[in-house]
């Protein structure tokens, strides 16, 4: 069950709720939205009934939900919710098409520096960069940690571009976070529920990977775990699951955009380059998620491919760059859709 707060609802009038649910055994999260304050119920559906919650004062609304997610589901929330990101307040949201571009992972600040502007002049809004690699071999290269999250601050400065990067564990949410504008949970932590927790206590915008296992309403539940910290501006990302199928790295399971955007208020974003793991797929499966209603896509670019130490084969560069660009600025007004500038 979520109750729905009115607008403007005081502290009060919230706590009234919660005061009333959990005297009555139930549990009460607390999600403060920029417009309005939903209140996710756990307990004895039938006992909340007999409370009357609906008759307080504040309460917009009172919604029994059917789904196992809650407060990301579209049925106390029919409207799709935009996530800004970064003091630019970048969108991520049903009216614009967002390009996140930038390296897999950090290497040096000179290869971040000349990535990022890659990124920037072919339309790319936010910056990634993985400073925290989760790689799934030991040898691999792990990631520059906290000395890539610096290189990404001044890239950041420099560009102005808001910059979003991976936490994989739970201990480093906290430093993560102090220079991130937004938290990427990766598809190997995406049932890794005490990060989820984590991230969503953090204060930033989240972006969720889909498990490359997960169904789309484990994915789902996923984004609850962070919502139910209080933390609505999740962005949903499909990058590709496992399947039987080996000419691609993953399968993009284009389906789960639109699937997704019916069961939550969540934006979408696709991830052709994880998912293709080939940089010739990069640009037709971003035509896809245009096509298919994503909010935005997110794509690893890299000025040395060949060099890179992370990730180099589905790296855009040069000639497969321009295209995607020229594929985004074409396709996107076709899909009802503006390039998702900063407001700030
Ligand atoms: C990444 O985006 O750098 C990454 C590791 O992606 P995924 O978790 O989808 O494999
Ligand atoms: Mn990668």
């Amino acid at each position: 069950m979520v109750i729905v707060m009115s607008p403007g609802a005081t502290d009060a009038q919230i706590d009234a709720v919660v005061g009333r649910v959990t005297d009555a055994g139930g549990e009460a999260f607390v999600s403060r939205g920029d417009t309005r304050t939903i209140i996710g119920l756990v307990g004895d559906l039938d006992r909340f009934h007999g409370l009357n919650l609906r008759a307080l004062s504040g309460v917009a609304e009172v919604v029994r939900i059917s789904t196992p997610f809650k407060l990301v589901s579209r049925q106390h929330h029919p409207e799709m919710s935009t996530v800004f990101v970064g003091a630019a307040r970048v969108p991520i949201g049903p009216d614009t098409f967002t390009l996140i571009a930038g390296p897999c992972a950090v290497e040096t600040a000179e290869q971040t520096f000349e990535a990022a502007r890659m990124a920037q002049a072919a339309g790319a809004t936010l910056l990634r960069g993985g400073a925290f690699k989760p790689r799934s071999s030991p040898y691999a290269f792990q990631g520059l940690g906290e000395d890539g999250l610096k290189i990404l601050a001044d890239v950041r400065a420099e560009t102005g571009l808001p910059v979003v990067t991976e936490v994989v564990d739970v201990s480093d949410v906290e430093l993560v976070a102090s220079y991130a504008d937004m938290l990427q949970v990766g598809t190997r932590n995406a049932q890794n529920f005490s990060l989820l927790q984590a991230v969503g206590d953090a204060g930033k915008p989240v972006m969720l990977k889909r498990g490359m296992s997960s169904t789309i309403e484990e994915w789902l539940m996923a984004a609850e775990y962070v919502a139910q910290r209080g933390n609505l501006d999740v962005v949903l990302c499909e990058r590709g699951i496992r399947t039987f199928e080996k000419a691609t790295r993953n399968t993009l399971d284009i389906s789960a955009v639109p699937v997704a955007h019916d069961l939550s208020h969540l934006p979408v974003v696709v991830d052709p380059s994880h998912s293709g793991g080939r940089r010739d797929l990069v640009v037709p499966l971003s035509r896809a998620a245009i096509a298919i209603g994503a909010d935005g896509i997110i794509v690893d670019v890299h000025p040395h491919p060949e060099t890179a130490l992370c990730d180099g084969p589905q790296a855009l560069v040069d000639a497969d760059l321009r295209a995607l660009a020229t594929a985004v600025r074409q396709l996107t007004p076709l899909a009802d859709r503006r390039p998702a500038l900063p407001l700030a």
